[in-house]
């Protein structure tokens, strides 16, 4: 197969992992007898400096143009000062409002060479945690009419959702289900918020298209709590944009470690937009310091969901899993016994297991 990679390697330490990940991905190229054309463009505090802005219309039409889009991370003290509308930020919001990413896929997945990292007691991590989150990205009251009294002292957000938003993630939630453990627990609080039993009407009406996934709803209060509890239950889990950031982000901390984190955002079609959930660590960009497993693992999520290469990505995942078998770790998740290795270096290691 012949595709298109847009790089958007941002800021910090976003070009080094950036670098490691299309080590990477030429790798599986050779192997697999693909070719990956890859076009850089610049994207955040990068793209201010060169063009004043932080997404020119160029760089977000050869996203829209490409199969699919590798980013690294934006910002850093450098911009804090730039006015709030031209910040580093607003360029990834543009680019995913631009490129029409209304679903953002995290998975949570303890590697066991890591299990120490998880701030969970062992036996609750004796059955496999492998859960995927999807978060809906373009709705909800981060993005309803917001006010504020004159006197200042009252405030309201408006939540709001429509059938198409909830059904556009749902699809995408069923769809991955049935790839993996036909298992998907829908979050909401229906008991209370007018959105969430719309939310609810919705999936249960989807549920009836997929009569072999085993669909279950949970109050997000109890949600956020199962997930510490008895992470183990879970397959695929959707939600709203508020409860999603709230319930990914606890997810991310039950995994342990930031560095190793992937996440995916997928629009209508094929193309997505992948990017690990760290941000750019200007305290450490420049030293070959950071991991590079986040980004190398967001190129598998690349390959599985926009190029439909399975065997391909679990190449990559399989390959991340034999370095740590190895005993090779960035300084991040190094722990006594180990081989402590630069961001370079482990580029190398996962491509030379591929
Ligand atoms: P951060 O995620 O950049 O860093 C938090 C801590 O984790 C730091 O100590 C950092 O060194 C470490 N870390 C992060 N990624 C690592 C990696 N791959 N390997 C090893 N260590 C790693 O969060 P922050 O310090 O709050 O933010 C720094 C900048 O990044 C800010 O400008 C922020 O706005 C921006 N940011 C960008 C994104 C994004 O691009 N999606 C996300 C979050 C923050």
């Amino acid at each position: 197969m012949q595709a298109q990679i847009v790089l958007l390697p941002g800021d910090g330490i976003g070009p080094e992992i950036v670098e490691q990940a299309v080590r990477v991905l030429r790798a599986v190229g050779e192997k697999f007898g693909h070719t990956f054309a890859f076009d850089a463009q610049l994207l955040g505090g990068a793209s201010i400096d060169a063009c004043g802005v932080p997404l020119t219309d160029e760089a977000l039409a050869a996203c829209n143009a490409a199969d699919a889009v590798l980013m690294g991370a934006v910002g850093g003290p450098k911009w804090d000062g730039v006015e709030p509308a031209r910040r580093p930020e607003k360029g990834l919001l543009a680019l995913r409002k631009g490129m029409g990413v209304f679903a953002n896929l995290r998975p949570c997945t303890i590697h066991r060479q890591l299990a120490g990292a998880c701030p969970l007691r062992p036996d609750i991590l004796s059955e496999p945690i492998d859960i995927l989150m999807l978060r809906e990205l373009t709705g909800d009251i981060y993005f309803g009419k917001r006010s504020r009294s004159a006197d200042r002292a009252y405030a309201t957000d408006e939540m709001a959702y429509s059938r198409e938003e909830v059904s556009r993630l749902a699809r995408i939630g069923f769809e991955n289900a049935m790839k993996r453990r036909k298992r998907l627990c829908s979050v909401d609080k229906a008991n209370v918020l007018e959105c969430s039993r719309l939310w609810r009407e919705t999936v249960q009406e989807m549920a009836k298209e997929y009569p072999e996934v085993d669909v279950t709803y949970m109050y997000v209060d109890n949600a956020a709590m199962q997930l510490i509890l008895h992470p183990a239950q879970f397959d695929v889990m959707i939600t709203g944009n508020l409860f999603g950031d709230i319930l990914s982000d606890e997810s991310a901390a039950i995994a342990g470690s930031l560095g190793m984190m992937p996440s995916a955002s997928l629009g209508a079609g094929t193309r997505g937009l992948y990017e690990p959930i760290h941000g750019s660590a200007p305290d450490i960009a420049g030293k070959d310091l950071a991991n590079p497993l986040g980004t190398i693992l967001s190129a598998a999520m690349l390959l599985r969901h926009s190029l439909g290469l399975e065997a391909e990505a679990a190449a990559i995942e399989n390959a991340v899993e034999k370095v740590l078998d190895a005993g090779y770790r960035t300084a991040d998740i190094w722990s006594e016994g180990c081989t402590k290795i630069g961001c370079a270096q482990m580029g190398e290691q996962v491509a030379m297991q591929i």
